[in-house]
């Protein structure tokens, strides 16, 4: 041990401040502060000299003083901490140690604190012997004696400069990779195995907004999980992650949709656990860097063009699908008459018709059955289409912008509501295009004959069990419970003004959806108009015939 400064309280005396001070430390005293005197516990102490030898030897800078601040003791850590001898200090006040840079306010409340017999802790700025300043962490904790009042105060230092140095860096860090998430035009999210989100990013909570509040993560989730089968536990032990897979989700109200290409890559968790020291060789928890780069508006350029596409492959389809409906309807028409002359001529001879007449029907009937075998020639085969894997609120709402002047011009508002993110059905894109086609058309038709001043169609779409399931609404005039079957019956048409209809849509949307493996039905208990509700069984479910 160095030499002790004859102003210095003996051993005895140090032993008993010591002593008084563990017998009842000051509320707030900290545990360190005890655990450092109370080498054995507070009920058995050390020999008086090993226990000295102890406080001498402790790893902090340890002061007495007496209630000025006027230095009594100090340990061989604060010598080397300070750089001060002890016989340069014992005797001088703590303000030595004081580079100046502490603001006055810390001493102040550095005081007003340890007066009123309570403990202080708190940081300062001190310097060496030789003006180098390092940050202190400092504890003072008052000393009574048996009167109550102040007789010693114990200090307890030591040096964080590093410690803080460290946190600057890491709050430098932290800062900077924050600024730079943020100042990145994509949407950043860490994301764990239990979903949730750890950090995030500006964009990211700028999309968080734009669905209303629903976890962008989720949503994103979701869509990979539909897509690529992502399984997020099993990336998160140990996957790989997974690159620019597209992604389309539909926002909430009639906003149009959004598409992001999305990567993910799997990070380490922090793991500040001491217990998990030695355990880092082991597996680690990791979660997931999840990066959403939205590229909606260059594949809103590319739908433009396929649009554009869809458009002139509609037209076509509409032609022939035209054609059909007329040239079955002749063919329906000009069967009855037939039938009727085939009728009259099955009955026997003797009824009264002479030779020539039933000639000339033999004629008539012959001529009109190789009218409806040229008809027949003539009816355009159904168009042969191959089946992908296709999003039915895409081609909601691909169609729904083809049908964009005839809704403006009927005064209609269209509620769009799609399912934010929806599984694929196996299909044909044209086909299931033209489903949704006829049913927009006969919502819109009903909503012009219902005459209405506030026109609404409203489609629904949502994903149910192992089906997709789509709902076209109309406030229009409904459809009443005789008609509710028979409306999916060929050539029926009941609209006021059946312009070009030709009573075929419901029944080859119909078709369609039960070529797909679906249904579609009206919905009797809807009222204020009328519901269309279809059902597609998602991708995996069952075969397109
Ligand atoms: P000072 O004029 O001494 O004090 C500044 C302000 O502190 C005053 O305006 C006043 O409001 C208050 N003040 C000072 N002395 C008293 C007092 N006796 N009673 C009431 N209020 C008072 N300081 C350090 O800079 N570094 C240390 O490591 C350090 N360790 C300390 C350890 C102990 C156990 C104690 C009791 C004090 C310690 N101090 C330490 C505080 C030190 O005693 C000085 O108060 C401080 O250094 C400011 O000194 P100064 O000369 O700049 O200003």
């Amino acid at each position: 041990m160095a030499q002790r400064n004859s102003s210095s309280p003996g051993d005895s005396e140090l032993n008993d401040v010591i002593r008084s001070f563990l017998a009842s430390p000051p509320e707030g005293t900290p545990a360190e502060i005890i655990d450092a005197f109370d080498v054995k516990g507070m009920d058995e102490f050390l020999p008086p000299r090993l226990f000295l030898e102890t406080v001498e030897q402790a790893p902090v800078a340890i002061s007495i003083t007496d209630p000025t601040a006027r230095i009594l003791y100090v340990n061989e850590a604060f010598e080397q901490m300070t750089g001060y001898h002890r016989h340069e200090v014992i005797g001088r006040n703590e303000s030595l140690l004081s580079s100046k840079s502490t603001p006055l306010s810390v001493y102040q409340d550095l005081w007003n604190t340890i007066r009123q017999q309570r403990v202080w802790q708190g940081k300062l700025i001190n310097h060496r012997k030789d003006r180098s300043e390092y940050l202190a962490e400092l504890t003072i904790s008052p000393v009574l004696n048996p009167d109550g009042r102040i007789a010693y105060f114990l200090g307890m230092h030591r040096d964080v400069t590093e410690l803080h140095q460290l946190e600057q860096r890491l709050q430098f860090q932290k800062s900077l990779t924050e600024a730079a998430l943020d100042a990145a035009p994509v949407a950043v999210a860490i994301v764990n195995a239990e979903r949730k989100v750890l950090l995030d990013n500006h964009a990211y909570k700028a999309l968080l907004g734009d669905f209303r509040g629903v976890e962008p993560a989720d949503l994103f989730l979701k869509a990979l999980e539909m897509q690529i089968g992502l399984d997020l536990v099993q990336v998160c032990h140990e996957g790989k992650g997974f690159s620019n897979i597209e992604v389309r989700l539909d926002p909430p109200g009639s906003r149009p949709p959004r598409w992001f290409a999305c990567s993910g890559v799997r990070v380490a968790e922090l793991d500040e656990a001491a217990q998990n020291y030695f355990r880092s060789h082991e597996k680690t928890r990791c979660c997931l860097l999840l990066v959403a780069n939205e590229i909606t508006a260059s594949r809103m350029r590319t739908n433009e063009a396929r649009l554009n596409m869809i458009r002139a492959s509609m037209a076509e389809q509409q032609m022939v699908q035209t054609m059909r409906e007329a040239i079955s309807g002749a063919i329906f028409k000009m069967q009855a008459p037939l039938n009727i002359l085939n009728a009259a001529l099955a009955m026997p001879e003797s009824n009264g018709s002479p030779d020539n007449q039933r000639g000339v029907m033999r004629q008539v009937l012959e001529s009109g059955d190789e009218a409806i075998e040229s008809l027949h020639a003539a009816l355009p085969g159904p168009t042969m289409e191959q089946t992908s894997l296709v999003n039915v609120n895409e081609l909601l709402h691909e169609v729904i912008r083809l049908q964009t002047d005839r809704l403006l011009a009927s005064g209609v508002v269209v509620d769009w509501r799609p399912a934010p993110v929806l599984p694929s059905v196996t299909g044909r894109a044209n086909g299931l295009r033209g489903l949704l086609k006829y049913l927009i058309d006969n919502a819109i038709q009903a909503v012009d004959e219902s005459g209405n001043e506030y026109r609404e169609v409203r489609i629904e779409t949502r994903a149910d069990d192992e089906e997709i399931v789509i709902e076209v609404m109309d406030n229009g005039p409904g459809i009443a419970e005789l008609h509710r079957l028979k409306v999916f019956e060929p050539f029926f048409c009941n609209w006021a003004q059946p312009r070009s209809h030709a009573g075929m849509g419901l029944t080859m949307a119909q078709e369609m959806a039960i070529s797909h493996g679906g249904s579609i039905v009206i919905d009797p208990d809807f009222l204020g108009g009328c519901r269309v509700i279809v059902r597609l069984p998602v991708s995996g479910g069952r075969s397109v015939e």
